[in-house]
């Protein structure tokens, strides 16, 4: 069982505990381990919800193990949800650990991702996520939209969770589809 109060974690998590899964993230830890990378001990897995973040690997406070946290969204697709996973486990390497994405974590990422035959070298966001992925994203992003920003010219729509500069000053704003300013902000 995962004691979450020993990490700093993004929004509630709930640990993964279905057989299946444990199975099919142990056997990708397994495989990590089996080129050689050395990671800290890993306290457990967890689900949470986010619309801009994947994956985390979060540190204990004493810095002596982790726990891996992953997007509920990427449970609908196995591919992004293998890279996103490997992706955070490379930041469990042992010398990776202030890394960020720096030099040690990206040699890591180079080794897991040639044995794996991926590219997690560089991170999934919205932009670079599998088609089913970005939709699931968009889904989750209207269903929290507060506003509903359209561009009076070509159509183009797009919705924000939160007020922000172009919520409240869209006529400073340009279209991104054809870069005129007639936008318009509806509360949803
Ligand atoms: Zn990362
Ligand atoms: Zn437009």
């Amino acid at each position: 069982m995962i004691n979450f109060s020993n990490y700093k974690v993004r929004g509630p998590g709930i640990e993964i505990t279905d057989k299946v899964m444990l199975a099919k993230l142990n056997s990708y830890v397994d495989g990590v381990k089996s080129i050689g990378i050395k990671l800290l001990p890993i306290e457990g897995f967890y689900r949470f919800d986010s619309i801009s973040a994947l994956g985390v690997c979060s540190y204990s406070r004493t810095g002596n193990s982790v726990i891996i946290g992953l997007n509920n969204l990427l449970f609908k697709d196995e591919q992004s949800l293998k890279k996103t996973f490997l992706h955070e486990l490379c930041h469990a390497e042992i010398y990776a650990k202030h890394d960020g994405h720096g030099r040690i974590w990206k040699s890591v990422a180079y080794k897991v991702s040639r044995k794996f035959n991926v590219d997690i070298t560089r991170t999934t966001n919205v932009k670079t996520a599998s088609s089913v992925l970005s939709s699931a994203i968009t889904k989750a992003r209207e269903a929290k939209a507060v506003y509903r920003i359209t561009c009076e010219t070509c159509g183009e729509t797009s919705t924000r969770s939160r007020a922000s500069n172009v919520t409240k000053y869209p006529h400073r704003y340009k279209c991104t589809i054809c870069n005129t300013s007639t936008l318009r902000v509806d509360r949803v």
